[in-house]
């Protein structure tokens, strides 16, 4: 057969006037079957997927799967309005969120509509919840901190604008207080925070906005919440509405932290959603494509470079493991999309280390390079110490004389373990971590009582505002530390040092006066 180029062309020129002509979206079908909140529907032959559909009783749905004489929406509201034979339209449009600051303070569900009874969100601005992530040439590397005032995390797995760090560990162990805390931490820092709560019960969601309320929050957060009592499309789309907001902020040059909670209840919700479809299932009875949901909500994350406004986008996803079990399907997913990882553990938390980090299987890949000096140089020693204080505590409970030099390393583990340790909801100022660090890393607290180590750190953070605020505002003025600087801190500790024994002595031999004075009273 001759080829013809014309021949072609003029196929082609044909095939894509029908495609414009078919792209008109006045388009309607009918429902053909409704049920666990799918609906097949025939007569839209040209609809595109995750095109946006609207039914008869004024629900809409998202068109998802596409077959030859059907195709499968998923319903984003209740599937009882909806019966077999109602109209239904496309709309030409994907589905959008509103956008903008109005957002802030308020708590609103996975297509922007409010549920906090605050009224509307007014604002002119929306966006498409899907959209593709920022490509290579439009980034630039993390170089500023993301600090979340947690001193291990700060310490030992930094994080950095535009990074993507996975929280991770078994049902309570505090992965939630870590997400809470770091956008606590953000007050007066200049960065927008998003909440999505995706499968939680709604109790605990409501204790988070009264949470963050108190704390003042709410002020520079917007909350989205898809609950466990809603439709699983609602919470397979409230990622990516968040992503939505998020990018709309981080194109105006601003710092946004994104906080996916959780995303394991996410892949559930898509699994059911596919299920449901009769996609067919595969490894744990996840679709195929379930490493792709993930993918492409955290790839939309990073930092833009400065053609571009230099906005961020830090993502803290939590996945919650059963059985400490990392290398389940989602869990090895996330991992491998993610920049690096915090690993929660249940034994550390019953055992009342919290946060409950485990510092060897925590790791964060690119937030070292946006740590401030001063800290990554005080706390370079601290994982080694902490590494050989697990190893010998694990030996030292069957032996009873040890020498000095394991004595020692066990004393200053103890001392580093309690230091390491943080209330929830009290994210501490960089200035002070460091200090704090500094004392112990420089075994300051080595001779002091484990159990007051507590008290001895905010003595020290307040000895230091009355005493040596100059040291402090030369510390935050550069965020380094000479030698200089570190010398007059070191003896600042060590007066402080001084201050608190002498402090302990006296309610000491207080109490034993009183003791002997009550006894004598009695006599
Ligand atoms: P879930 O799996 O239910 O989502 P989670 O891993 O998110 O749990 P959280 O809800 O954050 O865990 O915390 C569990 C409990 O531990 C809560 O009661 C919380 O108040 C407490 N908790 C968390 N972190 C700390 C901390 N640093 N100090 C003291 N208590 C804490
Ligand atoms: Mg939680």
């Amino acid at each position: 057969m001759m080829f013809e180029p014309s021949a072609v062309g003029a196929t082609i020129k044909d095939e894509v006037l029908r495609f414009v002509m078919s792209a008109k979206v006045d388009e309607s079908g009918r429902v053909y079957q409704v049920g666990d909140g799918i609906a097949r529907v025939i007569g839209l032959e040209n609809a595109v997927s995750g095109e946006l559909l609207e039914f008869e009783n004024g629900v809409q749905g998202i068109a998802m799967n596409l077959e030859e004489d059907n195709i499968a929406a998923v319903l984003l509201g209740k599937d009882t309005g909806v019966n077999e034979g109602d109209f239904v339209t496309r709309t030409g449009k994907v589905a959008h969120i509103p956008v903008g600051d109005m957002l802030l303070g308020r708590v609103v569900n996975a297509l922007g509509a409010q549920i906090d009874q605050k009224g509307d969100i007014m604002t002119q601005h929306t966006r498409p919840i899907e959209r593709i992530a920022p490509g290579v040439l439009a980034r630039k590397s993390v170089t500023k901190p993301l600090l979340t005032g947690i001193k291990s995390i700060d310490a030992m797995v930094p994080i950095g604008r535009g990074q993507r760090q996975l929280i991770i560990g078994d049902r309570q162990t505090g992965k939630t207080a870590i997400a809470i805390d770091a956008i606590i931490n953000q007050r007066g820092k200049g960065v927008n925070c998003i909440y999505v709560a995706v499968g939680q019960k709604n109790s605990t969601v409501s204790g988070i906005v009264n949470t963050l309320s108190e704390h003042e929050a709410m002020r520079y957060t917007a909350i989205i919440v898809a609950g466990a009592s809603e439709a699983a499309p609602l919470q397979y789309l409230a990622p990516y509405s968040g992503c939505a907001v998020a990018e709309y902020w981080m194109e105006q040059g601003k710092d946004v932290l994104i906080v996916f909670d959780d995303l394991s209840k996410h892949a559930v919700a898509y699994r059911t959603m596919s299920l449901l479809m009769q996609r067919p299932p595969g490894r744990e009875a996840y679709p195929g494509d379930v490493f792709y949901l993930h993918s492409r909500l955290l790839e939309r994350a990073g930092c833009l470079s400065d053609r571009y406004g230099g906005g961020s986008l830090t993502a803290l996803p939590i996945i919650e493991t059963q059985g400490g079990d990392m290398s389940a399907y989602i869990p090895t997913n996330v991992i491998s999309i993610t920049d690096g990882q915090i690993y929660l553990e249940t034994e550390s938390f019953n055992a009342g280390i919290r946060p409950a980090i485990n510092p060897g299987l925590s790791v964060s890949r690119v937030g070292g390079a946006a740590q401030v000096k001063a800290m990554k140089d005080i706390t370079a020693p601290i994982r080694t110490d902490l590494a050989q204080y697990r190893e010998l505590a694990s030996f030292a409970q069957f032996s009873s004389d040890l020498d000095k030099e394991t004595k020692d390393r066990l004393r200053h583990g103890e001392r580093i373990v309690e230091v390491l340790k943080q209330r929830q909801y009290m994210p501490m100022a960089l200035e002070y971590e460091i200090l704090v660090l500094l004392a112990v890393t420089r075994h300051c607290m080595d001779d002091i009582n484990v159990e007051d180590v507590p008290d001895f750190e905010s003595e020290l953070v307040a000895w230091f505002n009355l005493w040596h605020a100059q040291l402090l505002g030369e510390l935050r003025g550069a965020w380094e530390i000479g030698a200089e600087l570190e010398a007059a801190m070191l003896e600042g500790i060590g007066r402080c040092k001084a201050a608190f024994a002498e402090a302990r002595e006296a309610a000491r031999s207080r109490s034993r006066f009183e003791a002997g004075g009550a006894q004598g009273g009695g006599e």
